[in-house]
C-alpha cells in the first residue's frame, strides 16, 4: 500500500521543502516573487540553486533541464549533467545561480513561424518560479518561459504569464470600487483530460495511428457506444492497474488527480486535477499528458490523446474550468451572500459575458486544430458557434436587470441598486446542460470547446486578456461615476442589452440553434481554415498589443504556425492514407479475391459443386478493389496540386476541401472492402480489436 500524503510532491521542490531547505530571508524572498511577480535578486538565485541541486541529487538527479513550452503544443528539454570537473581526475556536481535563471538553448528548430531566421539560432529559456521545479527520470526540471535572443516570445507560456498580470491588475480596479484589496488576484483552471487507451502490439500494426495518432480508416464495430454501458462503468482490470500507476505518477510531482472514469466510448476515460492557477494547471496538464503516455508504456498500452482517434465514435476535449479569485476575498464568480456581494459578483459576470460575445472569434481559434475539426459541431462535443449557458435562473436575474424589475417580485417596482434584490442561486440548477460550449456552472466557467491534445496555455490567454479588457472598460467607466451604484446600475443593464444574444440555455446540438444563432449575427467559424483568419484581424492585434501580451508581428508568427501546422497534418495524414491503402489494403482485397477465383476454379474442376457465392463475391470485390484504385490515384493526384500553392492559407484550404475530400473518398470504399473481406486476409487490427481489446 501506498502512503499517498508521503508520496505527494515528493519529487517537487515545493513550498514545504523550500521552508525546511532555504535560510528564512531568502524563503521569504522566492514567496514574494512567487505571489507578486517581483524580480529574484541573482544572490538569492545562488542559495536557491543550491538548495535545489542539493535536494534534486538526494532524490537521485544528475542532471537538470530547462522545460519550457515551445510553439509545438508540447513541451520541450535538454539535459545538461550537474557535474564540473576540479581537476582531471576529479569532479564534483555544481549548478549556479545563473543556471538556474537563464539557459540557452539552441533555438533554431523550433517554430517561431518566420520570426527568427535560423542563422539567428539563439533562445533564451527564464526561470518561471511561479511554478515548482521537480525531478524526474533523474533529471532536475526547472519551468521556464522561451524568448529568442531580440526579445520575442517564442512560448506559450510568456502570453499566459503575462495575461494573469493583466486581470490581476484590472480585478483590482474594479475590487477598489467595492472598498476592497487584495494583494493578487489569480486566474484558475482544472482541466478535465479524456484520451483513449489501446493495447500496444495492435496499436503497432496501425501505421496511421502511429503516424497521425488516429485511425484514418476503419469500419464501424458492430457495438459501439450505443448501449451506453462505458460511460460511469465498472472499470476493467487492465485499466485500473493503469489508473493507479497513473494516480501514484501524478501524485508524486505534486498533481492533485482526483476524479477517475470511464468515458461515453470504448475504451474512453477521464481524469480530473484539482484546479489550480492557469499556469501551474498548464504546467501539469502538459505533465499529465506525458504520464499519460508514459505509463500507458509500462502496461503494454499506448494512450491516444487525439481529439477523434476513430470515427463514429465520441472524440476526446479537454473541459476548461475556469475562474478568477481575489487573496483574502475569495472566487470573485462565486454569487456570494449579501446585495453588495451580489453586484460585484454581477459585474464579474458581465464582464465575462461582454468578453465571450465581443472575442468569440478569439476562443474559437484558441480551440482550432486539424484534430478538433473532426469534433466540434459534430453532434458530440460543442459545435463550433461559441455561446454561453448560464442556466435559466441566473438567465431570469439578467433580464429582471435588464428590464428594471425586481427579481423575486418580478415586478415593475424600480430597483435603486439595481442588483440588490437578488436572491441567492442554488449552485447545483446550472450544471445541466452538457451541450453548451462555455457554461457558468454554479462559480466557474468550463469551456468544453478545447480539444484533448491542445495546451491549454492559449485558450487561458485569450480568455483572461479578454475578460481582463472587460473589466478594464468597466473601471474606465465606474471610476469616473459621480454615484457609483446607479452608473453600476446603468453599467449592467446596458451590458445586458448589449450581449445577451451570446446567451443560450437550449440544445446546441439542435439545426434551430445554428439558424437562431446567424439570426442573432454569433459567429460559426465551422473549421480551422474558417476560424484562423480571424486570429490576425485588425482589433485582435490591437487586443494583443494594448495589454502587451503579444505584439503584432508575433501574433502573426503564431498565426503562421497554426496555419501550417494545419497543411502539414493533413499532408502526413493522406500520405500515410495512401501508404496503407496501396501497400496494404488494395494487396489484400486482390489477395482475397483471388483466393475466391481459384476457389471457383477447383470447384468447377470437381464438379457438382456450387461456386456461385465465391464468384459473386470475388466479382463484388474486384470492383471495389478497382474502385479503390481509382480514389487512390486521384488522392495521389490532388496531393501533388497542394504543392503550386504559394499563399499559406489557401494552401490550408486546399487540404481541408481538396485533400480532404479526395481521403475521405478512399476511406469510403477502403472500409467497404473491410465488411466483405475475410478476416484472415485483413491486414491491420479492426475497430473491433482495437475498441475492445483493454
Ligand atoms: P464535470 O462535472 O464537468 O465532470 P469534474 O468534477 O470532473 O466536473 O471537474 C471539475 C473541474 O473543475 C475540476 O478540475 C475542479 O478542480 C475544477 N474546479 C472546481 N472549482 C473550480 C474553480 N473555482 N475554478 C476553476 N476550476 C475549478
Ligand atoms: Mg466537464
Amino acid at each position: 500500500m501506498v502512503n499517498v500524503p508521503e508520496l505527494f510532491g515528493s519529487a517537487v521542490f515545493n513550498e514545504k521543502v523550500m521552508k525546511q531547505r532555504l535560510p528564512k530571508d531568502v524563503f521569504k524572498a522566492v514567496q514574494k516573487t512567487i505571489e507578486d511577480g517581483t524580480p529574484l535578486d541573482s544572490s538569492v538565485a545562488t542559495v536557491v540553486a543550491n538548495a535545489m541541486k542539493d535536494w534534486a541529487i538526494e532524490k537521485g538527479a544528475t542532471h537538470y533541464t530547462h522545460w519550457f513550452q515551445p510553439m509545438t503544443g508540447i513541451t520541450a528539454e535538454k539535459h545538461d549533467s550537474f557535474i564540473s570537473p576540479v581537476s582531471n581526475s576529479e569532479v564534483i556536481m555544481e549548478f549556479k545561480g545563473k543556471e538556474l535563471i537563464k539557459g540557452e538553448p539552441d533555438a533554431s528548430s523550433f517554430p517561431s513561424g518566420g520570426l527568427r531566421a535560423t542563422f539567428e539560432a539563439r533562445g533564451y529559456t527564464t526561470w518561471d518560479p511561479t511554478s515548482f521545479a521537480f525531478v524526474k527520470d533523474g533529471t532536475l526540471y526547472i519551468p521556464t518561459v522561451f524568448c529568442s535572443y531580440t526579445g520575442e516570445v517564442l512560448d506559450k507560456k510568456t502570453p499566459l504569464l503575462r495575461s494573469m498580470q493583466v486581470l490581476d491588475t484590472q480585478a483590482k480596479r474594479i475590487l477598489k470600487l467595492f472598498g476592497k484589496t487584495t494583494t493578487h488576484v489569480a486566474s484558475q483552471v482544472g482541466a478535465e483530460q479524456e484520451y483513449f487507451l489501446v493495447d500496444k502490439d495492435l496499436y503497432n500494426k496501425r501505421k496511421d495511428l502511429i503516424f497521425t495518432g488516429r485511425t484514418i480508416l476503419g469500419s464501424k464495430p458492430p457495438k459501439g457506444q450505443e448501449l451506453e454501458d462505458h460511460y460511469f462503468g465498472n472499470i476493467k482490470t487492465r485499466v485500473s492497474d493503469y489508473m493507479r500507476d497513473l494516480d501514484e505518477a501524478l501524485w508524486k510531482l505534486g498533481i492533485v488527480a482526483k476524479t477517475k472514469h470511464n468515458e461515453v466510448a470504448p475504451a474512453q476515460h477521464e481524469l480530473a486535477p484539482l484546479f489550480n492557477t492557469s499556469n501551474v494547471s498548464t504546467d501539469q496538464n502538459q505533465l499529465i499528458m506525458e504520464e499519460m503516455k508514459r505509463v500507458a508504456e509500462k502496461h503494454n498500452l499506448v494512450c491516444l490523446l487525439h481529439e477523434k482517434p476513430f470515427a463514429g465514435v465520441n472524440g476526446s476535449g479537454k473541459h476548461n474550468n475556469w475562474s478568477f479569485s481575489a487573496a483574502g476575498i475569495g472566487n470573485l464568480l462565486d454569487p456570494g451572500e449579501s446585495p453588495q456581494d451580489n453586484s460585484q459578483f454581477l459585474l464579474f459576470l458581465c464582464a465575462v459575458i461582454k468578453a465571450v460575445d465581443e472575442h468569440a472569434d478569439l476562443l474559437r481559434v484558441s480551440v482550432a486544430s486539424a484534430g478538433n475539426d473532426h469534433r466540434l459541431g459534430a453532434n458530440e462535443a460543442p459545435p463550433a458557434i461559441v455561446s454561453i449557458f448560464l442556466g435559466e435562473e441566473l438567465t431570469r436575474v439578467l433580464e429582471c436587470i435588464e428590464n428594471g424589475v425586481s427579481f423575486e417580485k418580478a415586478s415593475k417596482e424600480q430597483l435603486e441598486l439595481g442588483v440588490d434584490l437578488l436572491p441567492k442561486f442554488p449552485k447545483d440548477t446550472t450544471d445541466r446542460n452538457r451541450t453548451s460550449p462555455f457554461a457558468f456552472t454554479g462559480n466557474k466557467f468550463e469551456f468544453r470547446m478545447p480539444g484533448s491534445s491542445m495546451s491549454i496555455a492559449c485558450i487561458n490567454y485569450i480568455l483572461n486578456t479578454i475578460v481582463a479588457d472587460s473589466l478594464c472598460q468597466f473601471a474606465d467607466r465606474l471610476e469616473g461615476a459621480k454615484d457609483f451604484n446607479k452608473e453600476l446600475a446603468k453599467l449592467l443593464k446596458e451590458t445586458i442589452s448589449a450581449h445577451k444574444r451570446i446567451i443560450f440555455n437550449g440544445n446546441n446540438y439542435s439545426d434551430e440553434w445554428v439558424a437562431e444563432a446567424e439570426k442573432r449575427g454569433l459567429y460559426n467559424l465551422k473549421s480551422t481554415v474558417d476560424a484562423l483568419p480571424t486570429y490576425i484581424s485588425d482589433e485582435n492585434i490591437a487586443l494583443f498589443e494594448k495589454y502587451k501580451i503579444l505584439s503584432g508581428s508575433e501574433i502573426r508568427s503564431r498565426y503562421e504556425i497554426i496555419v501550417e501546422t494545419y497543411s502539414k497534418i493533413i499532408n502526413i495524414e493522406a500520405l500515410t492514407m495512401l501508404d496503407m491503402a496501396k501497400r496494404d489494403i488494395l494487396p489484400a482485397a486482390l489477395k482475397y479475391s483471388t483466393y475466391l477465383a481459384e476457389s471457383v476454379q477447383t470447384k468447377a474442376a470437381i464438379g457438382g459443386i456450387d461456386y456461385e457465392t465465391e464468384k459473386e463475391l470475388a466479382a463484388s470485390i474486384s470492383s471495389l478493389a478497382g474502385c479503390l484504385y481509382k480514389k487512390i490515384e486521384k488522392l495521389d493526384k490532388v496531393l501533388i496540386g497542394a504543392k503550386d500553392k504559394e499563399d499559406i492559407l489557401e494552401n490550408a484550404r486546399y487540404y481541408a476541401n481538396e485533400v480532404f475530400e479526395a481521403m475521405q473518398n478512399v476511406r469510403a470504399v477502403a472500409d467497404e472492402l473491410e465488411t466483405m473481406v475475410s478476416a484472415e486476409y485483413w491486414p491491420i487490427p479492426t475497430y473491433s480489436d482495437l475498441l475492445f481489446s483493454v
